[in-house]
């Protein structure tokens, strides 16, 4: 088939759009984008592709979406930054629902291959007590200890997917996203992450003139962090790869919070005040991504600098708040409407 049917699962989120918007510039036409959220709440929306609202968790919305479907993109999970996860595990686990009915289901429809976005939170908690990180590699979330909640579940589908391919013969590709970043994502709200959440509080005080930062830990804590291009180019490389097995897909650019904020406050063009909000939920001290075996295997890793897509992210992120794009800070979502209000059109029957 040139041109087969692609299903998004998460489409109106921040990865799950730029997905559609990837394929749809390589000139795939044959698009289903799937996403929980009303319209008006996908970070992108696209014309000539099939948008639907559904909520995936349930089976039947599942069997509809994998209708004559060949390949999966499984981008969907009720999922945040380290103050959403922290405070919302059991949501956080029932996207094992998700996966599971998507597993069922797109068997069922005989899909041809089958991508999940897993995390680098399924990585043991004891490989990351230090900021000075050992680079995790993929063996390391074996003995599985890995983030509460979200990162248990991560594991638990990873092993699904496995098990799928092996009983059943679906063949699925899986990537350990690291930290992803970038424009047209969550800046706001409750459940953006460090490089979103960095970007608005610099220019906030930019803007209100109190030259000011308030920073979740001590600022010491290590991470890394992918830009999206390298993230949509990634999925499609594993995706389309002979690697079965979980890969590390992250930026092994190591930085700390605090360097973090440099870059924020250097591109802004201004130097704050800090203070260290020591009881806010941080996460582990120290991760980053070893990427020896995405080498080894596709002789390729995320390249994209910090600094270059921290300025593209900065300036999406001004853009939307001197727009006025501003919504009061809400952590938490309520189960019964999984935080996004009401849905519209279902799936047609
Ligand atoms: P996102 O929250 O922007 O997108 C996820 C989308 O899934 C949302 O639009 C949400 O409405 C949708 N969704 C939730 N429940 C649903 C349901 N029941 N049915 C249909 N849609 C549903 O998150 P993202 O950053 O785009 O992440 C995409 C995937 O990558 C997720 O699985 C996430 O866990 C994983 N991941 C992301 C990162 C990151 O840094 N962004 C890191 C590691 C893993």
């Amino acid at each position: 088939m040139n041109d087969p049917l692609i299903l998004i699962a998460g489409a109106g989120g921040f990865i799950g759009g730029h997905l559609v918007a990837d394929l749809r510039g390589r000139g795939f036409t044959n698009i289903r984008a799937v996403d929980i959220k009303p319209f008006d709440e996908w970070h992108q929306l696209f014309d000539g592709v099939e948008n639907l609202s559904a909520d995936l968790k349930d089976r039947d919305e599942c069997r509809l979406a994998c209708r004559d479907v060949s390949e999966v993109y499984n981008l969907a999970a009720d999922m945040g930054g380290m103050g959403f996860i922290e405070n919302n595990k059991a949501l956080c686990m029932l996207s094992v629902l998700i996966n599971t009915n998507l597993l069922i289901e797109a068997q069922a429809a005989g899909v041809n291959r089958f991508f999940y976005a897993s995390s680098a939170c399924v990585y043991n908690a004891d490989k990351q007590r230090d900021a000075n990180v050992v680079p995790l590699k993929e063996e390391d979330a074996y003995p599985a200890m890995p983030e509460d909640g979200y990162g248990w579940e991560k594991l638990f589908s990873e092993r699904m997917c496995r098990h799928f391919r092996e009983d059943f013969g679906l063949s699925t590709r899986l990537a350990r996203f690291h930290n992803v970043y970038g424009p047209h994502g969550t800046w706001q709200g409750g459940r953006e992450k460090a490089p979103a959440a960095v970007c608005r509080k610099v220019i906030h005080a930019l803007e209100s003139g109190r030259h000011q930062i308030e920073i979740w830990g001590d600022g010491n804590q290590t991470r890394s962090f992918m830009y999206i291009d390298d993230c949509i180019q990634g999925i499609d490389r594993i995706m389309h790869s002979n690697i079965l097995e979980p890969l590390n897909l992250g930026s092994s650019e190591l930085v700390t919070i605090n360097q973090l904020v440099d870059i924020a406050e250097d591109i802004a063009g201004v130097a704050l005040e800090r203070s260290y909000k020591l009881d806010a939920p941080k996460g582990v001290n120290g991760r980053n991504s070893d990427n020896s075996l995405i080498q080894q295997h596709l002789g390729w890793e995320p390249s994209i600098r910090l600094r270059d897509g921290m300025a593209k992210t900065f300036a999406w992120i001004q853009e939307q708040y001197l727009a006025g794009r501003v919504v009061p800070i809400a952590v938490g979502a309520s189960p019964s409407t999984n935080g996004h209000g009401h849905r519209t059109p279902r799936f047609p029957r």
